[in-house]
């Protein structure tokens, strides 16, 4: 299959491998020649160490790398059967891709996003195809994760679904059909912990290792909600809980204040190098 991704950060880096070493051609576009060149380095090394590991992932690195063409122009995305986009998290910015792809790529090219927060619904409506748009949300890292959540907008049509679910199927993941709801499952169920954490943290109930200790040793979770917070970034994490208290206009989904100060004080995680944890040496 003809597959187009647009954004070539950590996600889509991750979908264009995992689609290309199942034997699809893959056109992955970004604004930035930058990150492609420094995407397709990344997707090389992983290869590489995945074969070592024969993690079950098809061919050679280089027969895989050649099935991947780096662009910043439109040129291979208009003639895709599917497009899958992981730009920056901000509906403007998708808004905008959406229309171009709507406007560019066949009649029939499904049009997938794989945002985290942003509803499919409102995207789908900015096409004239509405019927043809869905979300396909991976998990990161994506060529290890399992999970695809398939999100079904209100027009989404029945053969862009099972178009989709096939697709991930093919690609050895597990598809999880869910309704266009805020949050879709993943991050309503998530998120509200991790600020849950964040909370027993602010009112002292216990210190940050023994809240991550509880959930890692008591209930089996592979790492505990505020040391995967620093992982994911409090600034992600903000704006999803920012996402549901809009969307449901609900209080429970009332971001914590301490979250947002983080925030505020530019705490964002690993990523700056402290969040809950400190990480010397990990700021990037
Ligand atoms: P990222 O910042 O690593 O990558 C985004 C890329 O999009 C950048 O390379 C940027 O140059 C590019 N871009 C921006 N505007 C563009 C445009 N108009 N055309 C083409 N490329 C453009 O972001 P990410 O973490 O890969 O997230 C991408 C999407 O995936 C977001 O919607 C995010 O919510 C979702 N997501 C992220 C994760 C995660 O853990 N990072 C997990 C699941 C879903």
């Amino acid at each position: 299959m003809k597959i187009a991704v647009i954004g070539a950060g950590t996600m889509g880096r991750g979908i264009a491998r995992v689609c290309a070493a199942h034997g699809h051609r893959v056109a992955l576009q970004d604004v930035d020649s930058k990150i492609l060149g420094n995407s397709m380095e990344l997707i090389r090394r992983g290869l590489e160490k995945s074969l070592e590991r024969d993690s079950g992932e098809m061919g050679s690195v280089a027969a895989v790398l050649d099935r991947i063409r780096p662009t910043t122009g439109w040129e291979n995305t208009a003639g895709s059967e599917m497009v899958i986009e992981a730009v920056v998290e901000k509906f403007e910015l998708k808004r905008e891709v959406f229309r171009k792809l709507g406007d560019l790529c066949d009649a029939g090219a499904i049009l997938a996003s794989n945002t985290s927060s942003i509803p499919i619904t409102r995207l789908a409506a900015v096409t004239k195809r509405p019927e043809r748009v869905i979300g396909m949300h991976f998990m990161n890292p994506v060529p290890r994760m399992k999970l695809v959540e398939v999100i079904r907008g209100l027009q989404t049509g029945r053969e862009t679904v099972d178009s989709t679910v096939a697709l991930a199927r093919q690609l050895e993941k597990v598809p999880v059909e869910v309704r266009d709801f805020p949050g879709f499952v993943t991050n309503r169920i998530l998120m509200p912990m991790i600020n849950e954490a964040v909370t027993a943290l602010m009112e002292g109930v216990a210190e940050a290792e023994g809240i991550d200790r509880i959930m890692h040793l008591g209930m089996n979770h592979p790492m505990g909600p505020l040391r995967l917070a620093d992982l994911i970034g409090l600034d992600v994490c903000l704006h999803v809980m920012e996402v549901l208290f809009d969307g449901f206009k609900d209080p429970k989904y009332r971001p914590c204040p301490l979250l947002r100060q983080m925030v505020d004080a530019g705490w964002l995680g690993r990523k700056t190098g402290r969040g809950f944890y400190t990480y010397p040496g990990d700021r990037h």
